[in-house]
């Protein structure tokens, strides 16, 4: 057998090749490389894709991330909620508006935000009175969406701005509505190893709203005002390169087939799988894009045989994520403690990810739970 990838961009780039080609081809024979055509192409086609009214492409994930906060002024003072087992960027941004990230416990069965915990935080925030309540950033961790109708109602009932952190969950959803289209604006990426990824670094940013929409696209090119030498906000030089764009595009349309084929190979690892390992649960009613397929172990000792045995056999195997937010060296000066978040913590000791893409075969998937079986 070939050696096993975690993730096979190339088997992807050989079954597209035709189409991803001729798109390169045709960016560079238009030779507009910022903001060419089809950029508003794929900006249009998002739109149709994720059910959202607005798309705004820029340069990446956490730039989609970030130019919402700006553009609802999260600033000094202000409490964003946040989940602490997620990818780091997710409260970067709130770090990085100057506003305070205040961590959130996770459910043990779908890694996601657990929204009574969410309550409890916002409830700790207002009773201590030192820092405003303004938003929540939920993430669609591994491809599920985070319990949006809970965590929407919470906020709402807050006054509180919704986030999606869609950076992992494009393809997700639940029930008829895609993700990228919950909250008051989504966010998500385009780095090569997402389900969706281009050649390079790329996001988007969706809403729904007019206004926001406005502002996102000021903030993408230097706070521009009515042209683009007139200056009306700080903003940041984040716009998501044609070439990319072009790139993009066939990937999309390619995206179905590869989100079916992700769905079936879950299935597959479940089965062999689901009585050794905590297998990934979907809550009812929700789709997961599968991005990741992540498994949980019973203890950190169990998790580094398990991951020593796959290394020997040839498989990669990795960890998303080894350390919670809230333990972070860089949340230090936050003063949070061991034992804080206990799920969170319990997940960044046990889980592990197996190689999982649109191109996996069942005979890679049978060799991997075959090695796992055996253990
Ligand atoms: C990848 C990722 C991001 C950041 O995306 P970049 O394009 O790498 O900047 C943010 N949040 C989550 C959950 C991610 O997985």
């Amino acid at each position: 057998m070939e050696k096993i990838q975690f993730n096979d961009l190339g088997a992807q780039y050989t079954t597209l090749k035709k189409d991803i080609d001729a798109a390169i081809a045709n960016v560079i024979a238009g030779s507009h490389f910022i903001s060419g055509p089809q950029v508003e192409e794929l900006e249009s086609e998002l739109c149709a894709f994720t059910g959202r009214k607005y798309c705004v492409t820029c340069g990446n994930g956490t730039d989609a991330l970030r130019m919402p906060l700006m553009a609802w002024g999260i600033q000094p003072g202000d409490a964003v909620f946040v989940p602490a087992f997620t990818f780091y960027a997710s409260s970067e941004v709130v770090s990085l508006c100057g506003a305070t990230p205040i961590f959130v416990d996770s459910c043990l069965d779908t890694f996601n935000m657990d929204p009574e915990d969410l309550k409890k935080k916002i409830e700790l925030v207002k009773s201590e009175r030192k820092l405003t309540p303004r938003a929540v950033i939920a993430v669609d961790l591994f491809g599920q969406p985070a319990q949006f109708p809970e965590i929407n109602r919470i906020a709402e009932e807050n006054n509180l701005f919704l986030l999606e952190d869609g950076a992992q969950g494009f393809g997700g959803g639940i029930g008829n509505a895609r993700a990228c289209s919950f909250g008051d604006a989504s966010a998500t990426s385009f780095f090569p190893a997402k389900a969706l990824g281009c050649y390079g670094d790329g996001g988007a940013v969706f809403t729904d709203d007019a206004e926001l929409y406005a502002r996102l696209k000021s903030i993408r090119v230097h706070g521009k005002g009515s042209m683009k030498y007139e200056n009306v906000r700080v903003g940041l030089n984040s716009r998501l390169d044609t070439l990319q764009a072009g790139i993009l595009l066939p990937k999309l349309h390619a995206f179905p087939a590869e989100d079916k084929h992700r769905n079936r190979a879950a299935q597959r690892y479940s089965a062999a799988l689901k009585d050794k390992f905590h297998t990934p649960v979907v809550r009812d009613g929700y789709h997961s894009s599968f991005g990741y397929f992540t498994l949980r172990a019973d203890s950190e000792e169990e998790r580094t045989r398990v991951m020593d045995a796959l290394k020997a056999a040839g498989v990669p195997s990795i960890i998303y994520y080894p350390c919670p937010l809230h333990l972070q060296k860089v949340y230090a000066p936050l003063g949070y403690k061991e034992g804080d978040l206990p799920v969170a913590e319990k997940l960044a000791k046990t889980v592990f990810s197996l190689p999982m893409h649109g191109y996996i075969t069942d005979e890679t998937i049978d060799y991997i739970c075959g090695v796992l079986q055996k253990l």
